[in-house]
């Protein structure tokens, strides 16, 4: 593993409970849709994955210069570094 960004995680990995109904907001304020959800895990901002049309979350990730992400799907359990284009295995 070669990513450099681990120490920006401030955040546990999402609880299941959290993400039962969870929204993209900036989807939602836009009137858009989305495929699956991913969330910071410096600051905890939820956005849309690479696949849905906005890539919210990514354009978070390089916005606020937050890189690391962990899905916000119910049943997962990862974390992704976009600067490295990584798995994260914390
Ligand atoms: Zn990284
Ligand atoms: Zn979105
Ligand atoms: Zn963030």
């Amino acid at each position: 593993m070669s990513c450099a960004h681990v120490d920006q995680i401030a955040l546990e990995l999402p609880q299941e409970g959290a993400k039962a109904d969870a929204v993209c907001p900036a989807c939602v304020a836009q009137g858009s849709t989305w495929v699956h959800l991913r969330q910071c895990r410096t600051c905890g901002a939820v956005g849309c994955c690479d696949s849905s049309p906005n890539r919210h979350a990514r354009a978070h990730a390089r916005a606020e210069d937050h890189p690391v992400i962990a899905s916000f799907e119910p049943g997962e359990s990862w974390s992704y570094c976009y600067v490295d284009a990584e798995m994260i295995d914390r």
